[in-house]
């Protein structure tokens, strides 16, 4: 696909810079949102910036958009974050606590794109303070979904869907109310083991999980879309998100990634949220919210695409599917074990010590052991989401040590 050469801007520039505070900045959606503001003409400005390890990305980014505070998570790194920011007069920090301040340091609008479950106690602080929040961090929903949702609701404060499937729905929704949905369908590009054999995926290596066919996306993202637990967990995510249950909720593979999300209506019209496989068309639709961004995202071509493709996902291939379908069917904690038990499953996987189908036995295991012992109860608070967290992430943990999965 061909990138438009010039971006037209149509904010005016006079207006007020929308002010971001930006968690994740030195990942993909993270760099990605930079791209997009470096092009906005002044109409968006990085106020505070928040990272994981990454010293020197983020230290480049504190002072390419000039912030006035930036966060490093690891706080080995703090005192690297301030030498590179000397003379800058840039305010840093570093550590849990700083990267909720740059969360809910003043600002128009909070981009959650840290990866992982380190940025579920960040957007809720944001949350609680009714800040408008664009969601990367799927987490957020699926460890901590009754909360965040009700911190929302508590405070006032808007979620706009980051993720490219969200917020395909999101768009194609309208505004329509969760009564007139008949069904809410995400579209899986069904990964790079989509047409393989069973046998074969058994055996897939971690460089052949991380070869996505459409997406450039961080290690853990990419291995939950070549198993499906991706799709699994946006199913989870959607339904917090939009308030619709479980069985109203359906995933079909698309390998053109071109239709990323549908809904279905009452009277049975369907409207199709559709854009080229590129983050920059859901994250300009977030940052400029209500209105739109002209960027130099590729355009959708259909006549030259041709054709596209659907076809219901093969569960028997793709175990870890129907795993979140359960969860989500069952509630209560169960969402918050699955995610944290994936975790460990997907990091062990990674590191070579579980096969490819090892990691949906680890995380079938550790969600049968929740509900066995009572610990998967619905999470009231940010601090009961977490502790659920971590209790099954120990679990997984003991099991991967003792079972031969
Ligand atoms: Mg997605």
């Amino acid at each position: 696909m061909q990138e438009r050469p010039e971006p037209r801007v149509n904010i005016p520039v006079h207006a007020a810079p929308r002010r971001l505070a930006l968690l994740g900045a030195t990942g993909s959606i993270g760099r990605s949102t930079c791209e997009l503001v470096a092009q906005s003409n002044g109409a968006l400005e990085i106020v505070s910036i928040a990272g994981g390890s990454d010293v020197e990305a983020l230290a480049a980014v504190a002072r390419r958009f000039n912030v006035k505070f930036a966060a490093i998570a690891d706080p080995s790194r703090y005192s690297a974050l301030k030498s590179a920011l000397a003379g800058t007069g840039i305010e840093c920090a570093a550590g849990l606590q700083a990267v909720i301040a740059a969360a809910i340091h003043p600002a128009d609008m909070v981009v959650a794109a840290i990866a992982g479950t380190e940025g579920v106690a960040p957007t809720c602080a944001a949350l609680q303070l009714g800040r408008t929040v664009a969601l990367a961090n799927k987490e957020s929903l699926v460890c901590a979904g009754t909360t965040a949702i009700r911190l929302a609701a508590l405070h006032h404060a808007r979620i706009l869907p980051m993720d490219s499937e969200h917020n395909a729905i999101f768009q194609a929704l309208g505004g329509e109310p969760p009564a007139n949905i008949e069904k809410m369908i995400l579209t899986a590009s069904g990964g790079p083991f989509r047409l393989w054999p069973r046998e074969k995926i058994a055996a897939a290596t971690r460089e052949e999980a991380l070869a996505h066919p459409n997406w450039a996306m961080g290690p853990k993202v990419t291995v939950d879309s070549a198993s499906l637990m991706n799709k699994g967990l946006e199913l989870i995510e959607a339904h917090y998100l939009f308030d619709v249950p479980a069985e109203k909720l359906d995933v079909l593979v698309h390998p053109q990634s071109i239709v990323h999300g549908l809904v279905s209506f009452a009277d049975g019209a369907v409207t199709a949220g559709m854009a080229c496989p590129d983050m920059r068309v859901p994250i300009a639709h977030c940052l400029f919210w209500p209105q739109r961004m002209a960027t130099n995202a590729p355009r959708l071509d259909l006549a030259k695409l041709g054709s596209l493709t659907f076809e219901a996902p093969d569960h028997a291939r793709f175990p870890a599917l129907q795993l979140a379908i359960d969860a989500l069917a069952q509630g209560r904690g169960l969402p918050t074990v699955l995610n944290a038990a994936n975790e460990i499953a997907v990091s062990a996987f990674l590191n070579k010590r579980l096969d490819f189908y090892g990691m949906a036995r680890l995380v079938e295991r550790a969600c049968n052991a929740a509900i066995q012992d009572g610990t998967a109860r619905e999470p009231q608070t940010v601090e009961e989401a977490l502790a659920v967290h971590h209790i099954a992430r120990d679990r997984s943990l003991a099991l991967l040590a003792d079972t031969i999965l």
